[in-house]
């Protein structure tokens, strides 16, 4: 038995056999082969699976853009052409993997140089296409069909996208080498209420697959092949554990009331619509965040704008009488997609991202999904929130964004008149901050994105582990500019929110309350642990320990005074 610690992400105890998943892109050395006839065979035989993969999906997905991208892989990898091609190139002595990686590179060139903008589209399925071949002609395992069996997913890291194509129930526990706390593929294991450890350095080195692993994410501990004693002790705190999550359900139905009788609203940070339902069951007060960019980032098309008046529409009605924050798109940073074709950036998460990537597409991007959430407004109580926003100008185009799509849908008869809606921004970036008593006027609300903010504060990566002892709400600086929103907002008709990691912090909420935020928004799987700790918090007596918070000189100094 060997002991590992990493960092919590998220937390739970979990035991099975590990899964280790290599998802770096497959990249062939030049090799050459004497023979010809066996690596022929193996590339017919890699296609072939490759088809099979690609029917079973199709038969997984009813109708809808996926089976038709589906269908359309399959005819690809059916082209005569490209597998001639890559004959031709065994036919030279060079090894089945390395003539189909240079044939794909050929043909995806080919495709990216013609003028057609769908066939341009198509080089990337190329890449997908040749990356599952490769796979089965090297016997690498895809994502898609990683996990037959529940078992411990080890990993160096994951793309959400990546996350978002496993099968979730087969995922008991996580572990990831790099990835940090507030990194996406992070926030949705807490989602998903998945154990996870993250920032274990050597993982990949460390665990074999199949190894018997035993995590304890609470303690960010792992356990290689744990002796029997040790296994059974764990198998006693996972029922203890679920004992625990029982005794919450209790806040399910109670409203989130201070003990001196404030009231606040604890609502959930969700991406999809599965999540909408998790927090439903769970007693949410509505949607402080909807992460609508994950409705992109596992498809290989924009959404219609019909497609997304559809969801948001069952967002906002199910939600009511409750309030939905969908915040528009915020692609860049971790959240890249391949069909957008934008240039590559040395640092994306200071480059095109939110408001900025939408303000500079806005046909394509800002303006259908506008649409959609305007024609959604009248089913409930909408509140549309940008992302990433840095001026007061960009408050004003997003604006102005809003209210032309208000007249394009009246002239098109689908506006009612009268039809309420929210305008709010997250502040993330520090200089917004800064101006919020000048923007005041012009909003309903904002939301702080602590993730985000801090990374921006402390200049610090929040997807670095090897940086992430910096990454650290606790820093006093974080509170005061905390204290310092709050003072901007004063007196100003602009509700707070705090829909960061941070709103999951226990002792960090009796701060978070005396600021007078009035919106926690967390995962659905911390909902009930923090709304249990509004309602055994009073706000006066908060407001006595922020004086001494705010004086506070370092992160541990802080964290032992809210320990106190
Ligand atoms: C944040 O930055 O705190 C936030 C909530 O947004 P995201 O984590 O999606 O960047
Ligand atoms: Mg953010």
């Amino acid at each position: 038995m060997s002991s590992h610690f990493g960092k919590t992400c998220s937390p739970g105890i979990a035991i099975g056999p590990a899964v280790v998943y290599i998802s770096h892109q497959i990249k062939v050395e030049k090799t050459e082969s004497n023979n010809k006839d066996q690596e022929v065979l193996d590339l017919k035989m890699a296609f072939e699976s490759a088809e099979i993969d690609i029917n079973q999906l199709i038969e997984k997905q009813k109708s809808g853009p996926s089976r038709e991208i589906l269908q359309a892989h399959l005819m690809m990898l059916q082209d005569p052409e490209w597998m001639d091609q890559t004959l031709s190139l065994i036919h030279q002595g060079m090894t089945a993997a390395y003539s189909l990686q240079e044939s794909s590179r050929v043909f995806k060139s080919m495709l990216e140089n013609l003028d057609d903008e769908y066939l341009k589209a198509r080089a990337h399925d190329i890449t997908d296409l040749s990356q599952r071949v490769l796979g089965h002609l090297l016997g690498l395992k895809q994502s898609g069909n990683l996990l037959s069996k529940p078992s411990i997913l080890v990993a160096h890291d994951l793309l959400p996208s990546e996350f978002l194509s496993l099968d979730r129930k087969n995922i008991l526990g996580m572990i990831l080498e790099n990835a940090s706390n507030t990194s996406h593929t992070a926030i949705l294991a807490k989602t998903f209420e998945i154990p996870c450890v993250v920032g274990l350095q050597n993982a990949l080195g460390l665990i074999k697959d199949n190894d018997l692993v035993l995590m304890d994410a609470l303690k960010a501990q792992v356990l290689i092949n744990p002796d029997q004693q040790v296994q059974d002790q764990a198998l006693r705190d996972l029922e203890k554990q679920k004992a625990e999550s029982k005794n919450l359900e209790s806040f399910i139905h109670q409203t989130s009331t201070s003990l001196d009788q404030v009231n606040f609203e604890v609502a959930s940070n969700l991406s999809c619509i599965d999540d909408m339902k998790l927090a439903l069951s769970k007693g949410t007060e509505g949607c402080g965040l909807f992460r609508s960019e994950f409705l992109l980032l596992d498809q290989k098309f924009m959404p219609t704008e019909s497609e997304q008046f559809e969801i948001y529409k069952t967002l906002v009605s199910s939600l009511s009488p409750h309030k939905a924050v969908i915040r528009i798109f915020d692609i860049g940073g971790d959240k890249q997609l391949s069909y957008l074709n934008l240039p590559k950036e040395e640092n994306p998460f200071l480059g095109l991202r939110g408001l900025r990537l939408l303000l500079h597409q806005p046909d394509v991007l800002l303006k259908p999904q506008l649409r959609a959430l305007l024609r959604a407004a009248q089913f409930g109580r909408l509140a549309i929130m940008a992302p990433m926003v840095t001026t007061l100008d960009e408050v004003f185009q997003f604006k102005k964004a809003l209210k032309d799509c208000e007249q394009e849908l009246l002239n098109e008869g689908l506006w009612k008149s009268g039809t309420q809606y929210e305008t709010g921004i997250m502040v993330e970036v520090p200089a917004i901050a800064l101006v919020l008593k000048d923007i005041a006027p012009h909003l309903d609300f904002i939301s702080v994105g602590t993730n985000d903010l801090i990374q921006y504060l402390c200049a610090t990566d929040r997807m670095n582990s090897t940086v992430s002892h910096l990454h650290d709400a606790y820093h006093p600086a974080v509170l005061r500019f905390l204290n310092l929103i709050s003072t901007e907002l004063k007196n100003t008709k602009v509700w707070m929110g705090l829909c960061g990691e941070l709103a999951a912090q226990n002792d960090y909420v009796p701060l978070l309350m005396a600021l007078g935020f009035k919106e926690l928004s967390v995962s659905p799987g911390s909902l009930l642990k923090t709304r249990a700790q509004v309602c055994k918090t009073s706000v006066k007596d908060s407001l006595m320990l922020l004086q001494h918070a705010l004086k506070a000189q370092s992160s541990s100094e802080l964290k032992q005074l809210l320990q106190a």
